[in-house]
């Protein structure tokens, strides 16, 4: 390992875009021959009249229907798999944020490429074997432990795993073992840094920290900023789903304009979630991946649900893998409330933008007298609980700006640090007790 090279796989990393779509193409060719080993893809490939040799160029992938979380739970658990079981030595299921799992199956050789494709994240974003990883994301089902704790050991780092929770015992080990870059989910790390605040740990002074890997869950550009101000660190945005392997899939640069997304992994797509065509780069749609080199479970145009942009397809960094917008949330995320569209994250950009509030935030979602309304309580970061009138002031600036960025008034309510719910796992942001009418 060169250690002062910028990539960790340079002949990978630096392609150009004709490079890259040519062994994109060799890949999505050879993808889809292997898919006829899974009785589902056969079926489907079948059941159109597709064969693999329909796919001559790139743009012929869009001849191949899509595939949804749905056909993974309609295939529960093995269905999907191009491999016999025999051949696969470990699977995962995603967190089930929004339903039953799914189970994605490895191969070893999947299991490799996806440690390399953690470890060139971690690479590009400067770690190196001089480095103390320590993964505070929870390990077993959820890929976020294992699939970091695989890429940090490839790339050569201290790797310590220790697991969610427990937050007393993380910032000892930060502190002992001279950790120098953490992995976490956002909502945990500034739960982290109240803790350390009332220890009297202060990162800068106290900690060998300089980087933070976060992601998991979505977050707001102010959110990051934040973290980064809080923990004297540089903070990345890390990117993926148990179904494209967990961790690795996109991952920022250090230039911090977007998430790279591997293209010698996967076939990006981003199309309109109502006539599933595709949008023109810059506008906002659902994003679509194809595994380029899955072994034990290959996922063709799978639709991921996420909501965002591609940004660009260059970068000052010297990689062409395409650059996309940091997600704005899942489709099933978005709140309908009084026929306005609105994304939590909205949310959260306008409430980070008061520093008297903390990060931690909790919107609810409740019919009276039959209208639905909307509240959001935060927790106030300062110690000025007791002045009511400053209070009162700050309740109607909040309400105002969140006003003008949702379009619709919400009750805010301004709660004590340490009131709403802190979560282990990937934050609840959104309690819907709306009346159904029927
Ligand atoms: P589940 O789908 O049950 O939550 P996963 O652990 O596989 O299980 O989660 C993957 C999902 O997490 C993604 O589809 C996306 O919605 C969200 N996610 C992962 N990383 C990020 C990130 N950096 N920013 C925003 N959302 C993210
Ligand atoms: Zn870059």
């Amino acid at each position: 390992m060169d250690n002062s090279s910028k990539y960790l796989h340079p002949e990978f990393e630096t392609l150009s875009r004709e490079g890259i779509e040519k062994l994109q193409l060799e890949r999505l060719q050879a993808t889809v021959r292997h898919c006829m080993n899974s009785p589902f893809y056969k079926k489907r490939f079948e059941e159109i009249g597709l064969k693999p040799e329909d796919i001559k160029t790139l743009d012929d992938v869009r001849k191949i229907p899509f595939t949804t979380k749905q056909d993974l739970r309609d295939t529960y658990p093995f269905g999907i798999a191009s491999v016999p079981l025999r051949d696969c030595v470990r699977l995962h299921s995603s967190s089930g944020t929004t339903g039953n799992p799914t189970v994605i199956l490895h191969t070893q050789k999947d299991l490799d490429a996806w440690a390399d494709a953690v470890a060139r994240c971690l690479w590009m974003v400067g770690l190196r074997p001089e480095d103390v990883f320590q993964n505070s994301s929870g390990y077993g089902m959820f890929t976020g432990g294992l699939g970091f704790q695989y890429g940090a050991e490839r790339l050569g780092m201290l790797t310590v795993p220790a697991a969610a929770g427990n937050t007393l015992r993380q910032i000892k080990f930060i502190k002992d073992f001279g950790t120098t870059a953490v992995h976490a989910i956002p909502s945990y790390v500034t739960h982290m840094h109240d803790v350390m605040v009332e220890q009297g740990v202060e990162p800068r002074r106290d900690t060998k920290l300089r980087t933070l890997i976060i992601g998991a869950e979505p977050h707001s550009e102010e959110q990051r900023r934040r973290i980064e101000e809080m923990m004297g660190v540089k903070a990345y945005n890390s990117f993926g789903m148990s179904e494209m392997c967990g961790p690795g899939v996109g991952f920022e640069c250090q230039e911090q304009n977007g998430l790279h997304f591997w293209e010698d992994y996967y076939i990006v797509e981003i199309v309109d979630p109502q006539t599933l065509e595709p949008v023109p780069d810059g506008e906002v749609g659902e994003l679509v991946l194809t595994t380029l080199n899955r072994e034990a479970m290959p996922l063709l145009r799978y639709r991921t649900r996420d909501l965002t942009r591609i940004l660009g397809r260059t970068c000052p960094c010297g990689r062409n893998h395409v650059r996309i917008d940091r997600m704005r949330g899942r489709s099933d995320d978005m709140i309908v409330l009084r026929g306005v569209n609105i994304f939590p994250i909205q949310i959260e950009k306008i409430l980070m933008q008061f520093p008297e509030l903390s990060s931690n935030y909790l919107i609810t979602l409740s019919t009276d007298r039959d209208n639905d309304n909307m509240t959001v309580e935060v927790e106030i970061a300062d110690l000025f609980t007791d002045d009511f009138a400053r209070l009162q002031e700050l309740n109607v600036k909040v309400t105002a700006a969140l006003k003008a960025e949702i379009l619709l008034k919400p009750r805010v309510k301004l709660v004590p640090k340490g009131s709403l719910p802190v979560s282990e796992g990937k934050a609840v942001r959104v309690v819907d007790n709306r009346k159904v009418y029927q």
